[in-house]
């Protein structure tokens, strides 16, 4: 599933290849997306300029400039999205659902196989989607009493708290796990527990994680591709993500392997504590 790297990365990637392009026809190719594509979605599009992409937590926003106020394509990839900018004339592949044709010759398809995507046309202030997003993780930086308020009273576990997409926005399991091995945390520890030295190691930990990995390139998961088509390669860099019984980089004692909240967890029982 692409997570807040790989949505960033997508972001830095579309910016010059679609900023200050005007859509000049849409192909839909299928309109069963999360949400059913409506009728009126490619009218909706067309001569439409793109004039900026922002990213909120996982979801992308193409400001489009038409008159009214506001308006924007909202962008999520689901499980399996990806968005691709290639020249127009290329042939569809499987599983391409919309083509967005721009003035430049290039086109932004949108490929999804398990068709969890999501794209939306309208007003910024009616995406219901947006509302329950919560603090980007990249942007600004969480001060200490920020940090303290967020943990306050919060009996799950940390990796839990940080999994929670209303409290920090697009943080995916295998970030999760990578930050709190970075942090010396273990996932299980409630994070009401957690002292202030461990919230300091956490923030540090969450944007060194975070930021290593869009600066190289997204990650992740093998089908993950940039809007240039490149892939990630920061599948290389987990220390503890899908490495259960393998000896931890800085310690060499096996990885453990648990499952928290249904999801695989993993932690090195002599660094994480
Ligand atoms: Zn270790």
């Amino acid at each position: 599933m692409p997570e807040l790297p790989e949505v960033e990365t997508v972001r830095r990637s579309l910016i010059p290849r679609v900023e200050g392009r005007t859509i000049v026809a849409v192909d839909v190719r299928e309109r069963r997306l999360r949400r059913p594509l409506p009728a009126d979605f490619a009218a909706a599009l067309r001569g439409a300029r793109i004039e900026s992409v922002e990213r909120r937590g996982k979801y992308l926003l193409l400001h489009l400039d038409r008159a009214v106020e506001e308006r924007a394509l909202l962008i999520h990839l689901g499980m399996s999205g990806s968005l691709v900018v290639r020249p127009r004339a290329s042939a569809f592949r499987r599983h391409d659902h919309v083509a967005l044709h721009l003035d430049s010759g290039c086109s932004v398809v949108l490929n999804d196989a398990r068709r969890f995507g999501l794209m939306r046309v309208g007003r910024i202030a009616e995406f219901a989607e947006l509302r329950n997003v919560g603090r980007d993780p990249l942007a600004t930086p969480l001060s200490a009493a920020e940090w303290r308020a967020l943990v306050r009273d919060r009996r799950l576990p940390i990796k839990s708290l940080l999994m929670d997409q209303k409290v920090l926005a697009g943080i995916g399991n295998i970030y999760a796990n990578e930050m709190l091995y970075e942090a010396g945390i273990r996932p299980r520890r409630r994070a009401a527990n957690l002292r202030g030295r461990e919230l300091e190691r956490l923030d540090g930990a969450m944007r060194r994680v975070l930021g290593e990995a869009v600066r190289l390139g997204g990650s992740s998961i093998s089908d993950f591709r940039d809007a240039g088509g490149n892939p990630g390669y920061f599948q290389i860099q987990h220390a503890v993500y899908d490495r259960g019984g393998a000896p931890c980089p800085r310690c060499a004692a096996p990885i453990r392997r648990v499952v928290l909240s249904g999801r695989s967890t993993f932690y090195c029982p002599t660094c994480q504590s």
